[in-house]
Order: C-alpha cells, then structure tokens, then sequence
C-alpha cells in the first residue's frame, strides 16, 4: 500500500487560519471593538428572485409523479445549456451544446480537468494566485513554474518565452489582484498557446464583474482560443451560488490534440471523466441557475453585482484621493492595494488595531503578493463606508 506522497509536498495553507487567529486575539483584548470585514471572498447578497422563485418551482416538480426528476443529461440540462449559449451568444460567442458541461462549481472543474492532461506537462502559474491551480498540480506531482505578476506589468504577466508551459492558467478578472486582460494582451497568450502546443486553462470566475465592452470577458472571444482554451464558469460570483453550487465548463469541439497521428478531441476525454466521476447537479439547482440566466434573472444580479461595484468604487475612490497605488474595484470586487513599505503581514495588523478594519495579506497568495493586500467589496456599504473613512484617518497619521 501507497499513498499518494504528492500529498506531502502540500504546503499548509495557514493564511485563513491565521487571519483568524489574529482577529480572535484582537477581540479578547477589545471586546467591544466592531470589526469590518473586508477580507471576504463570498458573496453576502442573497440569492435574487426569480431564481428562488424557479427554485421553489422545481421542488414541487420533485415531488410529483409525473414531473419527478432522476439523474441529469450527461452534460447537463439541455435547458441550462441553452441558456448558457444564449449568454454567450450575447458576448459574441458561439458555442455548440456538445461544448458546455453543467458542473457543482468551478473548483472541482479546475481541480478535476487535470485528470485528462499527462503528469509530465508543466503548468505554468501566475503568482499572486488562486491556490487551487497550485496544490491540484501539487496532489498529481505536476512541475510548476510561476510567472511572476508585479507592478510593472500591472499584475498582468505576458508569456516568457525562456519559460516551459504545457499548462497555462489565467484568471480574469483576476482573484486576488482584480486586474482584467484586455484583448490584445489576451491574444498574445492565445497566439502563444496555439504557436507552443499549450492548453490556456482559463478561470472566468468573476466575468460578470467586466463592465466595459471593449475588455473580454470570456478567452473565446479571442480568436484562435477555441484550438487551446478551455474556461471555466461558475454561478457562485455571478448569482450568490457559493452556497447552492453550480458552475460549467467550455471545452470547445476544436480543441484537440495528435497522439501517433491521431487527433484526439479534449471534449471527448472530459465527457467521458465526468461521466465516470460525476453524477451531475440537482435539478432544483440547474433550473435555479437557468433562472438567473433568464431575462428577469439577469437584470436582478446585475443590480447585486451593482450593488458590490458601487462599494468597490468607494475603495478604489479612497486609494485614489490616498495615493495608494492599486489594481481591481473596476471590473472586480477585488482592490489590490500597496502596503506602502510594510510587509503583508504588517499592514494587515495595522489596519486590524488601528482601523479595525480585516482585509487579507497579499502573501498569502504567492511570493510575489508580499507587499499587498487585498480588500473585497463583498460586503455591507455602510460597512465598506465606515471602513473607507477608518482606513483614511489612520494613513493620514502614518
Ligand atoms: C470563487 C472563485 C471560483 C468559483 O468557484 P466555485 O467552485 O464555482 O464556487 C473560481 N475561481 C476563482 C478564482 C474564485 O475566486
């Protein structure tokens, strides 16, 4: 017997425990003291109307004879998949049925591709970063190479030619920086990933959040990603379903690849590991999640994702009439602000005694996040205001 020792490469992730650890500590001292969090990456909103509506629906259907509901279509309802093409279509985004899979979240989707590429790829990561593209690569023993994300390149790292990438993650906008590739940049990753042989793993996570028609919000919107991209989507973000859980995943018919002189296609390798591995999602949850994509649907997320852009705003107005130099809280909930000559860790006490304010340590997300934090705009406005005026008092004593 052998466990996968890949495992013990894992590096403890301390940094939600130790934030954690610190407030507790903080709050013994003063219990009377109100924090703001402003560390968050969950939604607070809850789930719009029409969707609970078409929610409640559903589970009557379960309950009835002859509207009863057993396992899902293999890819998922034809009707959340339609619904899904629709709202690509809208993007200027084509996409065949075949290509869209229904999942539980975009985080199993991330982790669980990985089943389809070999062990010997390199994944070439940009750091600051989402952990899970990491310690998935870790658990399969995979080498990885980060692609540093700084000030310069406004944390929006361009392909390294010196550098080795079968596997090539982007996140946009981004988690943690809040940073959005705009088309021309994203095109030289695509172009770089057909001319390498690579596959552009990429994370759409929070596209709801891209507020500006001229920046992609989906990679397919790039020409040439459809022979070496796959996204990823998810509901979580867009419509409060971290709780409720539904994502999908684009595996364009294109994308294959020649093994002795056969053309394997990507989409047939993922069809046949999720039919293998995973038994679909509820069907209360995909007419729940169809819901949000329907007209009435729409218009009530994108007033909750209103509602977390305004309170970005107020950050980012703050750091701005600050100085503080930072990307995101434009297509983000995220800002990614400049500790200002302190370390993460630093600036994270600082702000806990002084302003009473959590955000989170930039270096909890790679090395190149040290310097950082993160503050998100998940949150209650007169807390993100209270926050904002608190965060002001105490730089103006600094
Ligand atoms: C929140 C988040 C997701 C969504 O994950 P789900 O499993 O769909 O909840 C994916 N990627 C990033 C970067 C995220 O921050």
């Amino acid at each position: 017997m052998q466990i996968n020792q890949n495992y013990l490469n894992l590096k403890d992730s301390y940094l939600f425990t130790n934030i954690e650890n610190r407030v507790k500590n903080f709050q013994q001292k003063h219990p009377n003291v109100k924090l703001i969090r402003m560390g968050i990456g969950d939604v607070t909103l809850p789930l719009a109307d029409a969707v609970v509506h078409a929610m409640r629906k559903a589970v009557d259907e379960m309950g009835g004879a002859s509207t009863f509901h057993g396992y899902s279509s293999e890819r998922g309802y034809e009707f959340l998949r339609d619904s899904i093409k629709k709202y690509y279509l809208a993007k200027g985004v084509h996409l065949n049925l075949s290509e869209i899979f229904v999942s539980d979240g975009a985080k199993s989707d991330i982790g669980n591709v990985l089943d389809i590429f070999g062990r010997e790829n390199t994944a070439l990561i940009p750091d600051p970063v989402y952990p899970v593209y990491v310690d998935t690569n870790i658990m399969h023993g995979r080498r990885i190479e980060f692609l540093a994300g700084n000030e310069e390149n406004e944390f929006l790292p361009l392909p390294d030619a010196s550098m080795p990438a079968d596997i090539i993650y982007l996140c946009s906008p981004n988690n943690p920086t809040g940073s959005v590739y705009n088309k021309e940049k994203l095109q030289v990753w695509v172009d770089y990933a057909n001319k390498n042989d690579a596959i552009i793993l990429f994370d759409a996570a929070y596209e709801i959040f891209v507020s500006d028609d001229n920046l992609p919000s989906s990679i397919f919107q790039i020409p040439g990603a459809e022979n070496c991209a796959i996204e990823f989507g998810s509901f979580s973000k867009t419509a409060g379903f971290t709780g409720v859980r539904c994502g999908y995943t684009i595996v364009p018919e294109n994308l294959k690849r020649k093994i002795n002189g056969e053309f394997i296609s990507l989409n047939k390798l993922w069809l046949r590991r999720q039919t293998t591995k995973f038994n679909g999602v509820s069907y209360i949850t995909q007419r729940g999640a169809d819901a949000a994509l329907s007209e009435k649907g729409l218009a009530q997320i994108r007033e909750n994702i209103g509602y977390y852009r305004q309170n970005a705003k107020i950050i980012a107005d703050t750091l701005s009439e600050l100085k503080i130099w930072f990307t995101g809280g434009r297509h983000s909930p995220y800002i990614w602000l400049r500790t200002n000559g302190m370390s993460s860790w630093e600036f994270f006490d600082f702000l806990l005694e002084k302003a009473r304010l959590i955000g989170t340590p930039g270096a909890g997300f790679g090395e190149c996040g040290e310097g950082f934090l993160r503050l998100s705009a998940f949150g209650d406005r007169e807390n993100v205001r209270r926050g904002m005026r608190q965060f002001k008092e105490i730089i103006n004593t600094l």
